[in-house]
C-alpha cells in the first residue's frame, strides 16, 4: 500500500484535480466547500491503486467513505445512479423555471406535457460517462 500523502503534495493534487474535474463531488455531483474535498482512489490504494492523476477524483467524505473498497466498476455504476437522478432533478427544475418564467400555471394538462418531454430525455446519457460496463 502507498503511503498517505499530505500537505504540500496533497494540496497540489487537489489543485490539479479541481482544475481538471471542476469542483464537484464526483460522486453525487454536489459542489464542495473549500478545504471539505477529499482525494478518492478509483482504484483503491489496498488494491495497489496510485496516487497517478488517472486515478484519483475527488469526492465529499461522506461519498468517499460509501466508495471505500469497492471494485472501480460499482464505483461507476454508482456514480452513473446518481447522475442520472442528479440530471433528471435538474431537467424538472428547469421545466418548472421555463414554465414560471413563461407565466404558465401548472394545469393538469401542461404537467402532462412536461413530463412527456421529460421522458424522452431520460434515456440521454450525462457526459463523458464511459460506455456501459457489464
Ligand atoms: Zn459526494
Amino acid at each position: 500500500m502507498s503511503k498517505t500523502i499530505t500537505g504540500e503534495r496533497r494540496r497540489a493534487i487537489v489543485e490539479a484535480l479541481k482544475a481538471r474535474d471542476g469542483g464537484e463531488c464526483w460522486l453525487c455531483c454536489r459542489v464542495m466547500r473549500k478545504g471539505k474535498a477529499t482525494i478518492e482512489h478509483l482504484l483503491a490504494r489496498s488494491l495497489g491503486g496510485t496516487y497517478d492523476l488517472e486515478n484519483l477524483v475527488l469526492c465529499c467524505g461522506g461519498c468517499n467513505r460509501q466508495l471505500s473498497n469497492r471494485p472501480v466498476a460499482d464505483k461507476w455504476k454508482m456514480r452513473r445512479k446518481i447522475h442520472h437522478k442528479a440530471q433528471e432533478e435538474r431537467l424538472a427544475q428547469a421545466a418548472r423555471d421555463r414554465r414560471k418564467s413563461l407565466g404558465i400555471r401548472p394545469k393538469a394538462i401542461r404537467l402532462k406535457a412536461a413530463d412527456d418531454s421529460l421522458a424522452s430525455s431520460k434515456t440521454r446519457s450525462c457526459g463523458a460517462l464511459p460506455a456501459e460496463a457489464k
